[in-house]
C-alpha cells in the first residue's frame, strides 16, 4: 500500500460507506475497513472512481495506511461493537491520534471512552451524525464533541463534507468536550420524535375531524411547507401521504400497520431528562405514543370502549379547521423545541460543556432530519440573547404563540369532543399554560407531602423550611 490516507473509516454499512464516499468525493484520500472484508472490496469496486480509497483488510493495514496524526472514523453498530472496535484499534495508535465515533452512542459511553483513551493520549471525538444514508453521502449535520485540539485539524474536514445551510454556513460545530456531541445528537433525535408525533396528530385530526382524504392532506402539507412550517419532515409527509400502494391502489398510509417502532434515542432523551429534572413532556408523549401503538393486545382489548358520537365537519368548515390545525402544530412545535433546548442547556450545565445553543440551532438548519426554516429563528433568538432562559421568553416566539393560542385551544376542544387522541398537542399546551400560570397547584402537593411525610415546605411570606403539626393520630 503506497498511498497514505488523510482519514480512515471503519464500519462500511450504509452510513460508513456513504461517509467514506463523501470524504473521497471532497478530495480526501480515505482508508476503508470493515470487519467483513467483502464490504471493503465491494465499496472500492463500486465507487473506486469517485476518489482515492485505500482498502485495508486488517486493523494493522488500516492503521498503517493513515497519515499522522491518524484520524480514524468508527461507523459501527452502537454499544458493545463500538467498544470491541476501540479495543482492536487503540493499541495500534499513538498519542495525538484521533478516534471519531460517528455512531449513535449514548453520551455516557462517550464520556467513559473519552476518559479511557485520553489516558493513552488519544483524542476520542464522539460525533453525532444526522441525515441518514443520504445525508452521510451528500452532506450530514455533524455534531462533534471531544477536545478543542482535535477539532482544530478535524473541524475543517468535517466542514467540507457537511451540509450547508441556506446562507452557506457548514452544518457542523464543536459542541463541547467529551460527550457533548452525542448528547446534542440525542436531543436532536428526541425533538425529531416530537416533530413526527405532532405531524401525525395534525394528519389524524385532518382525516378524522375534517374528513379529508390522504391525498387532500398531502396538498395541505404542501401548502404548509411554503410557509413557516417549511421543513424536511413536512415535505416528506406530503410525499408519504400522496403515495398510492401499487398492489392495492389504496393510499399507502392505509396499508401500513399502525405500529410505530423505535431504536432508542428518543427514549434516552426522556430518560436523561428525568435524571436532569427537565420537563420534556412533548418528547415523552411522542415516545409513549409509539409504545402505545405497538401494544396491539391492549388496543384489541379496548376496541369496544365508549367514545363520543362523531360529527364530521361540513365542507364550509373544513378549510378553516385546517388553518387552525396549522396554528396548533406550529405552537406545539415551538414548545417541543423549547423543551429540547432546555434539556441541552441543563446537560451543558451538569457536565460543564458550555454548549452554544445558537450554534446548535444553526447546524440543524441543513442536512439533518429536523432541518427547517424555523431553526434560523431559534438561532437568531439565541444570538440575540445567549442566556435566554427559554425559547418562550423570546419576544417573537411569544408573540406567535399568543396569535396561535385561540386556534390551538379550539383544535384541542374539537379533538377532545370527537375523541381523537392528541397527546403531543395537549402536552405542549399544558406545558405552555403551566409555565405562564401565576400560581400552580404544586403548593397543594407540598402540603400533602408535609402531611404524610413531614417533608416540609417553603412559605411565600418568609424564608426557611416549615413543617405543620397536622391534626389526627398520625
Ligand atoms: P449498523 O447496521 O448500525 O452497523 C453495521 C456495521 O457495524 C457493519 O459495518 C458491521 O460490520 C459493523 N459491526 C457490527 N458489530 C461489529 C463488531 N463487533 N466489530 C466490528 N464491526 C462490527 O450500520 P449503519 O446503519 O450504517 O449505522 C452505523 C452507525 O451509525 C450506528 O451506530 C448507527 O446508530 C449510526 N447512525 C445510523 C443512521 C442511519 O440512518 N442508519 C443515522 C445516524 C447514525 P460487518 O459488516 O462485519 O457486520
Amino acid at each position: 500500500m503506497s498511498t497514505s490516507a488523510q482519514i480512515g473509516v471503519t464500519g462500511l454499512a450504509v452510513m460508513g460507506r456513504n461517509l467514506a464516499r463523501n470524504f473521497a468525493r471532497n478530495g480526501y484520500s480515505v482508508a476503508v475497513h470493515n470487519r467483513t472484508a467483502a464490504k471493503t472490496r465491494a465499496l472500492v469496486e463500486e465507487f473506486g472512481d469517485e476518489g482515492t480509497f485505500v482498502a485495508a483488510e486488517s486493523a494493522e493495514e488500516f492503521v498503517a495506511a493513515l497519515e499522522r496524526p491518524r484520524r480514524l472514523v468508527i461507523m459501527v453498530k452502537a454499544g458493545d461493537p463500538t467498544d470491541a472496535v476501540i479495543r482492536e484499534f487503540a493499541p495500534l495508535l499513538e498519542p495525538g491520534d484521533m478516534i471519531i465515533d460517528g455512531g449513535n452512542a449514548h453520551f455516557a459511553d462517550t464520556r467513559r471512552r473519552e476518559k479511557e483513551l485520553r489516558e493513552q493520549g488519544i483524542h476520542f471525538v464522539g460525533t453525532g451524525v444526522s441525515g441518514g444514508e443520504e445525508g452521510a453521502l451528500l452532506g450530514p449535520s455533524i455534531m462533534p464533541g471531544g477536545s478543542v485540539e482535535s477539532y482544530a485539524t478535524l473541524g475543517p474536514m468535517l466542514e467540507k463534507i457537511s451540509a450547508k445551510a441556506a446562507d452557506g454556513t457548514p452544518c457542523v460545530t464543536h459542541c463541547g468536550p467529551d460527550g457533548a456531541g452525542h448528547f446534542v445528537k440525542m436531543v436532536h433525535n428526541g425533538i425529531e420524535y416530537a416533530d413526527m408525533q405532532l405531524i401525525a396528530e395534525a394528519y389524524h385530526l385532518l382525516r378524522e375531524v375534517a374528513g379529508y382524504s390522504p391525498a387532500e392532506i398531502a396538498d395541505i402539507f404542501r401548502t404548509w411547507n411554503q410557509g413557516r412550517l417549511d421543513s424536511y419532515l413536512i415535505e416528506i409527509t406530503a410525499e408519504v401521504l400522496s403515495h398510492v400502494d401499487a398492489a392495492t391502489g389504496k393510499p399507502f398510509v392505509d396499508v401500513v400497520q399502525d405500529q410505530a417502532e423505535q431504536k432508542g434515542t428518543g427514549r434516552w432523551t426522556v430518560q436523561i431528562a428525568l435524571d436532569l429534572g427537565v420537563p420534556v413532556s412533548g418528547i415523552a408523549e411522542a415516545v409513549f405514543a409509539r409504545s402505545l401503538s405497538g401494544h396491539t393486545e391492549l388496543r384489541e382489548a379496548s376496541r369496544g370502549l365508549a367514545g363520543p358520537s362523531v360529527t364530521p365537519l361540513g365542507d364550509a368548515e373544513k378549510a378553516a379547521f385546517a388553518d387552525k390545525v396549522e396554528q396548533a402544530l406550529y405552537a406545539s412545535k415551538i414548545v417541543s423545541y423549547t423543551q429540547g433546548f432546555h434539556e441541552i442547556q441543563a446537560g451543558s450545565e451538569e457536565y460543564d460543556w458550555n454548549i452554544d445553543l445558537g450554534s446548535v440551532a444553526a447546524i440543524w438548519r441543513g442536512g439533518c432530519i429536523i432541518r427547517a426554516a424555523f431553526l434560523d429563528r431559534i438561532r437568531a433568538a439565541y444570538d440575540a440573547r445567549a442566556d435566554l432562559p427559554s425559547l418562550l421568553a423570546d419576544k417573537s416566539f411569544a408573540e406567535e404563540i399568543a396569535a396561535a393560542q385561540d386556534d390551538w385551544r379550539a383544535v384541542l376542544v374539537a379533538a377532545t369532543q370527537q375523541g381523537v387522541p392528541t397527546p403531543g398537542f395537549s402536552a405542549a399546551l399544558a406545558y405552555y399554560d403551566a409555565l405562564r400560570a401565576e400560581r400552580l397547584p404544586a403548593a397543594l402537593t407540598q402540603g400533602q407531602r408535609d402531611f404524610f411525610g413531614a417533608h416540609t415546605y417553603r412559605r411565600t411570606d418568609r424564608e426557611g423550611s416549615f413543617h405543620t403539626l397536622w391534626g389526627g393520630d398520625r
